[in-house]
């Protein structure tokens, strides 16, 4: 099997920030904003395939006004987090469906595919050479952000021909830094996020440009997050802004919304598909209806609804609001099953839970 080194050229910066300057960023490092001191930079040309793989200093890149992703938006991306274990060590969770998925947003994208195991050293380069950027604060974790996009010199429309793929991390704060909180949700029943035959189940860069104006009327309307339902009847519930949502039942069912073409298909959904069960817990893959989560929460039938994905792992849904009125779900409060699935999960990934299904890929 080839390592890491093998196939990324080690090029480390000569330069990386002191431990104290590190410890000042961590210290409060938010979302996003601290990067770490390396990046890893893959370099594609069509005839010629993937080269000049490289681990080098985090910096600007020289891009060409013509570039066409500038101009037509050839762009997906991935996040995962490699999570301090409590063993010792490091460990990265299901990076492999990430690098699936990253194949199938590029396909989608007529963009070219990455070799897994290119994507997996990808991955194992930066958290070894970066390895001091893994917070050691319970709760925090360093978030893995691959990406793609069209490098070509070229303002035509037509798929390009060089691409360049990057890998970056930030050590991240918690989702919840006071604590889990419930969310509160808009039903966006103006805009759509996509439709059947379009780029929903693609990780791609312009599902989100074209969510930012319903994010920010979800805001307006004193939401933490905005829900999209389908594009054709505007009823059925899709997803959550970035994350999946799962329904709790009084008689113990769980319901998340079909994988249709329009859903982003997330890890974190896959992984509970397969943890409800083992917990004693019944979940099925089906649809509901905006009105069905509206007057099952008010006959008591539906008692708690979650959000989950890398960013928040899962995040309590306590009250939505739309244009025909506002309900709570439940008491409004987390609830006992997305609390125990949340703790399932975080002990898995923080490696105080056994790994049975061996989602904890060992990095650094
Ligand atoms: C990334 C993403 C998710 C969640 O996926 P995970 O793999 O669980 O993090 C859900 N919805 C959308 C739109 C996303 O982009």
């Amino acid at each position: 099997m080839s390592t890491a080194t093998d196939l990324i050229a080690l090029q480390p910066t000569a330069t990386p920030r002191s431990a104290e300057e590190r410890a000042a960023l961590m210290a409060d490092p938010g979302f996003g904003r601290v990067h770490t001191d390396h990046m890893v930079a893959i370099r594609y040309t069509a005839g010629q395939g993937w080269h000049d793989a490289r681990l080098t200093a985090y910096e600007p890149l020289v891009l060409d006004p013509s570039a066409m992703v500038l101009h037509y938006g050839q762009a997906v991306f991935e996040g995962l987090k490699a999570y301090r274990q409590e063993g010792g060590g490091t460990a990265v969770f299901r990076p492999e469906e990430n690098a699936r998925r990253f194949n199938r947003s590029a396909a989608r994208l007529a963009m070219p595919e990455l070799p897994e195991e290119l994507f997996l050293a990808a991955v194992d380069a930066l958290v070894a050479a970066d390895g001091a950027w893994v917070p050691e604060v319970e709760g925090q974790s360093l978030y893995l952000r691959p990406f793609m996009v069209a490098t070509e010199a070229a303002v035509g429309m037509r798929p390009a021909d060089e691409y360049l793929f990057l890998l970056i991390a930030f050590p991240v704060a918690p989702f919840f830094p006071g604590g889990v909180r419930p969310l509160t949700v808009w039903l966006s029943e103006e805009y759509v996020r996509a439709a059947v035959g379009g780029t929903g189940e693609a990780k791609c860069a312009g599902n989100y440009a074209g969510s930012l104006l319903a994010q920010r009327e979800a805001a307006s309307q004193g939401c933490d997050q905005v829900v999209w339902l389908d594009a054709v009847e505007r009823r059925w519930v899709e997803e959550m802004g970035g994350m999946n949502l799962f329904f709790v039942f009084a008689d113990g069912r769980l319901l998340t919304p079909a994988l249709t073409g329009t859903l982003l298909p997330g890890i974190v959904r896959d992984s509970l598909l397969q943890i409800a069960p083992e917990l004693g817990l019944r979940v099925e893959e089906g649809r509901i209806a905006k009105e069905e989560w509206r007057a099952a929460c008010a006959s008591g039938e539906l008692v708690e609804v979650f959000a989950c994905g890398t960013a928040a792992v899962i995040a309590p849904v306590g009250a939505v609001r739309s244009a025909q009125g506002d309900w709570t779900v439940g008491d409004g409060q987390p609830g006992p099953t997305t609390l125990r699935l949340r703790a399932a999960l975080l002990d898995l990934q923080y490696g105080r839970a056994a790994d049975p299904h061996g989602w904890m890929r060992p990095v650094g």
